[in-house]
């Protein structure tokens, strides 16, 4: 009998058994845990040697599957020390759920055709191109162009390439349910669609597409950050889309940034990697800057089309009359393009009818009874939401405090409000609101990119969903309802995410022929950031971000962790936090803050602490968290959770 150890993909570290024989890494068992019988994965070095194999269960049997690949299972092991998370999460992330289910039939996947089509391209991408090709081995580039540069043909370029040498390709793509219009692209060039991954394709698909990547069989995956664990063989190309995207950061589960991890599987592959943005991070744009990462540049938008003109409008001003969110001078524009039957786009990040509703007799704000957060009115469906936990109520005909009837008023404006107040002020336009609420799914998304193709809607009203990569020709107006809105967080990045966000709305304007417009209300003109996007004046914000965070030694001139203390019990959640930072290590270039209560003070009836963690870029935070927490006696009740580079700071 031989000593092994065993992962399992749950929410458990490995354990040692016992096996007839000497397994090797990556073998499929199934052994016994607890009072189940589970599959598991034969893992590195036994960790508890010493451990009396006298007291080891056997296991119970070798599964007939293919090994489980070494890359895979160095990547998983990287991920779980880096992220402070268990070992067994980290693995379920990279297992298919039905691994032992295979189909017996083969599977066939269409090989995307490295020549099916020859494009046309500028001379400054002829040379983005000549540069993609020229990275050998593991090498990060930054393909850094402007919206409407034509950033996604260039890299197709280097898909074919490496398509031609035989080698796997890992696409990754925010918000991959809205990417259609990508798909099409792909199809158009390579002949075939790629295979995808996310998580709305079929039990089936998913068993297959995990299957044919670990067989090589299946040569592209296009993926949401998940895909960044699949059992790729022999991968050749990483490309990382809209790299700067918030949504590469994961939130629940194991809390890791799929753009960060996914240079660590390029560098492990080892195999080039772009990262692609009009609007890159603070943290790619210096690596690029002090030459650690290729800065590609494209500077010219395709086929001629010109960046739209920028106008703020100062919203301090407003005429008298009933309250408006739409200005006198975006409503007159919005008349415009109607009258020249083009397109425009009305953009606030904020799903439904208004943010708060108020009882005008006593004051009365209704809030989520299991949230510190005020209830959003949502008109369609006559509700209440809370869009931080979901909490649905019927919007009261009577204050619940005060019991006067009919006293609830609406304030300020969501996408809803906004299509009201276009009917009133433009009866005759075609509207269509459009939020993660009213789009779920790829096939309605086709069906609304059809509609607007054909000019049957003039006006498109929606959130963040509507400010990615899509390709409207005839649209050239956007208006920023509330450009203020993404400054007030006051977080690391408020600054930085507000300049990408909008940037990239105002690119949907004019990118064919028509000049676009973009219009950005605003309580504030004299801030910097709208100052620097009116003036297309990337340089002069990002100069002065990086000064600030390089005085602040924020990331990424330093390093940050955020710990989240939470539970039901609010005295023994504070204590613990409390006694968290009691027990801070001290050093130097190490700071401990906190415990504050959250922003976001109770979630899910659990009532929430925060310390942020900070430290000198010469310190390996991971070796010092760790055993900071683990010396801490936490109550069962009380849940922590260790976020390291937090994007988030609710
Ligand atoms: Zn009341
Ligand atoms: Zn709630």
């Amino acid at each position: 009998m031989q000593q092994i150890t065993v992962l399992c993909p749950l929410a458990v570290d490995a354990y040692d058994y016992m096996a007839p024989d000497s397994l090797p890494v990556g073998t499929f068992v199934r052994v016994p845990l607890g009072r189940k019988h589970v599959l598991g994965v034969v893992w590195d070095s036994p960790i508890n040697q010493q451990l009396d194999a006298q007291k080891l269960k056997p296991i119970d049997q070798v599964l007939p599957l293919p090994l489980l690949p070494q890359q895979t299972i160095q990547f998983v092991n990287w991920v779980a020390k880096y992220t402070l998370s268990k070992l067994g999460p980290v693995l379920k992330m990279a297992l298919n759920p039905e691994i032992e289910k295979i189909s017996k039939h083969p599977i066939v996947f269409d090989t995307p055709r490295p020549d099916f089509k020859q494009l046309d391209f500028s001379e400054q991408q002829k040379q983005a191109i000549k540069q993609l090709l020229s990275l050998r081995g593991f090498n990060v580039a930054l393909l850094d162009g402007i919206t409407g540069s034509g950033k996604t043909e260039v890299y197709f370029e280097a898909i074919a390439t490496h398509l031609k040498q035989g080698e796997q390709v890992l696409v990754l793509l925010p918000e991959i349910i809205l990417t259609t219009a990508w798909l099409e692209r792909f199809k158009d060039r390579f002949g075939v669609y790629p295979a995808l991954w996310h998580s709305s394709i079929t039990a089936k698909t998913r068993r297959d597409t995990w299957e044919a990547v670990r067989s090589g069989a299946s040569r592209v995956i296009v993926g949401a950050r998940s895909a960044l664990f699949l059992p790729f063989q022999n991968l050749g190309l990483i490309v990382i889309d809209e790299e700067h995207d918030a949504s590469f950061k994961q939130e629940d589960g194991v809390l890791y940034n799929a753009r960060d991890m996914a240079i660590v599987r390029a560098k492990q592959a080892p195999c080039p990697i772009i990262l692609a943005s009009a609007t890159p991070s603070l943290e790619t744009y210096c690596n690029a800057e002090n030459g650690k990462y290729q800065h590609i540049h494209l500077t010219e938008r395709f086929k001629g089309a010109v960046l739209p003109e920028i106008e703020l409008v100062d919203m301090r001003n407003k005429e008298k009359g009933p309250v408006r969110f739409i200005s006198a001078r975006l409503a007159q524009l919005l008349q415009e393009k109607l009258n020249q039957h083009q397109q425009s786009l009305l953009f606030l990040n904020r799903r439904g009818y208004a943010p708060l509703v108020l009882c005008r007799a006593c004051g009365e704000k209704l809030s989520c009874p299991h949230c510190s957060a005020w209830l959003t009115e949502h008109r369609k469906t006559h509700t209440l939401q809370c869009h931080h936990c979901g909490y649905t109520r019927k919007r009261p005909d009577i204050c619940p405090t005060c019991h006067e009837q009919n006293s609830f008023i609406s304030c300020g404006p969501g996408v809803e409000r906004i299509a009201e107040e276009v009917q009133t002020l433009l009866p005759q336009a075609k509207t269509a609101t459009i939020t993660s609420d009213t789009l779920n799914s790829p096939k309605q998304f086709t069906n609304l990119l059809d509609q607007i193709q054909k000019g049957e809607i003039d006006i498109l009203i929606g959130t963040q969903i509507l400010a990615k990569g899509h390709h409207f020709p005839n649209l050239t107006l956007v208006g920023v309802i509330d450009a203020d809105m993404g400054l007030a967080g006051g977080d690391l990045r408020a600054g930085e995410r507000t300049f990408q966000l909008l940037q990239q709305v105002m690119g949907r304007a004019g990118r064919s022929e028509n000049t676009g417009i973009a219009v950005l209300q605003t309580y504030s003109p004299e801030n910097l950031i709208l100052k620097a996007l009116q003036n297309n004046d990337r340089n002069t914000f990002l100069t002065e971000e990086i000064a600030a965070r390089k005085l602040l030694k924020m990331p990424p001139f330093g390093k940050l962790a955020a710990i989240i203390v939470s539970g039901k019990n609010e005295s023994l959640t504070y204590k613990t936090a409390k006694n968290l930072a009691l027990t801070a290590p001290s050093m130097p270039g190490l700071e401990v803050l906190g415990p504050v209560v959250a922003p976001l003070a109770k979630l899910k009836d659990k009532n929430r602490y925060r310390l942020l963690v900070k430290a000198t870029k010469n310190i390996t935070l991971q070796n010092i968290l760790h055993p900071w927490v683990n010396r801490v006696k936490i109550p069962s009740s009380v849940n922590v959770r260790i976020d390291i580079d937090p994007y988030s700071f609710f």
